[in-house]
């Protein structure tokens, strides 16, 4: 049940005396009382402390609830989401691999993907994964991953999870899945058969917006794999305070999740009869040619929501965002506060490029706002 997870599991308060918070075990080593058990200690970092860049209690803590919140054996935690990924990608993968990828990815898994594997001789196929076959068809016998990410940035694609993880098993391909907008409460891949569940946890695992984490779930035999090469050697890990910080932000996950989700329903029941609102994106909504597929793997659409503005010009997207009051202009989202990012801001001047994203288009993050504040705010911006 969620609020034991969240609430409750891991947590031995006889061990901290009492205390309802766990205690941050702000430790970089761990000593011991023999040089026998320093042995045993050092032979088994995965599984207790040693030294804080593979093993902490705090993070400890925090990675058994991840992992029953994904369904999974384990997670582990990292500095941030794009840590994760790439620990996670480059763990499965030798030179001369290959690897399909849907083609809109965060921008950093793009990087990752795009500039980084190809310099240790990795080949990577971008497709669109909203149709099975088009990632059936990329598969070749040196096919070893699959990085997907549903929805995904912006335009709110979905893949079939089950369907593409169900190919992936009979090639022997590992699948991998950036869960960070639909979150384990709306969507969980590994029950779907993928195999590891990447988050950036810096959206709405944590939920605050004062921390920057990653988080990978599966199962333990690859885990382990993780542990003892990308995450020991590049040692993007989390600290013990963000880790703490993290336990805190999941308290309130569930809470925070039906309220920006009820939120977002208003804000979009708004805006979809508004005369300046050309198509709305969130997944399951009637504007949605996935509805179909996201009613079956989501339990619902998030907060996160993009829309297409009739507008003429950049300046006429940009004079809307300016006149927000409330939501704020910043890049990250997933937090108590609300967010517009307009496509306006990668772009420049009056040149509209024919993108796969729409240069008109607007994403919202709903906050914990109340939804009168935030339609409120709307309707006086578009009225702009
Ligand atoms: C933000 C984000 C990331 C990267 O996470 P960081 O914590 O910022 O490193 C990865 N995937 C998605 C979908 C994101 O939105």
């Amino acid at each position: 049940m969620l609020s034991h997870i969240l609430n409750h599991l891991g947590e031995d308060r006889a061990a901290y005396q009492g205390a309802v918070t766990p205690p941050i075990f702000e430790t970089s080593n761990f000593a011991f009382a023999s040089v026998a058990a320093m042995r045993e200690a050092g032979r088994h970092e995965y599984d207790a402390p040693f030294y804080t860049r593979g093993n902490n209690p705090t993070t400890a803590l925090l990675r058994t609830k991840l992992a029953a919140l994904e369904g999974t054996e384990d997670a582990l935690v990292f500095g941030s989401g794009a840590a994760a990924m790439a620990a996670t990608v480059l763990t499965f993968l030798r030179a001369g691999d290959e690897v399909v990828a849907v083609q809109k990815p965060y921008s950093w898994t793009r990087a990752l993907l795009r500039d980084v594997l190809p310099r240790y001789g990795m080949v990577v196929r971008f497709v669109d994964a909203r149709e099975v076959s088009e990632v059936a068809a990329a598969l070749t016998s040196a096919t070893r991953l699959i990085v997907l990410e549903s929805p995904n940035s912006l335009t709110m694609e979905l893949q079939d999870l089950a369907a593409i993880a169900a190919i992936a098993k009979a090639h022997g391909i590992l699948t991998i899945c950036d869960n960070s907008y639909a979150s384990p409460l709306l969507q969980q891949p590994a029950a779907l058969g993928i195999d590891l569940v990447v988050h950036s946890a810096t959206k709405y695992l944590n939920g605050h917006s004062d921390v920057v984490a990653g988080v990978v779930c599966g199962a333990e035999a690859q885990l382990r794999e993780i542990f003892k090469g990308p995450l020991m050697t590049f040692g993007a890990i989390l600290g013990p305070f963000e880790a703490w910080l993290m336990l805190r932000g999941l308290r309130t996950l569930e809470v925070r999740l039906d309220r920006i989700c009820a939120t977002a329903v208003k804000v979009i029941e708004f805006l979809q009869d508004h005369p300046r609102v050309e198509r709305i994106y969130y997944p399951g909504h009637r504007d949605d040619p996935q509805r179909d597929l996201a009613k079956r793997q989501m339990r619902g659409g998030s907060g996160l929501l993009s829309f297409t503005l009739r507008a003429d010009r950049l300046a006429d997207i940009e004079r809307f965002c300016d006149a927000l009051q409330y939501f704020l202009l910043a890049v990250s989202w997933g937090g108590h506060e609300s967010l517009v990012w307009p496509m306006a801001v990668v772009l420049s001047g009056d040149h509209l490029p024919s993108a796969p994203v729409p240069w008109n288009l607007v994403r919202l993050s709903i906050g914990l706002e109340a939804p009168e504040l935030l339609i409120e705010d709307l309707r006086q911006a578009l009225a702009h």
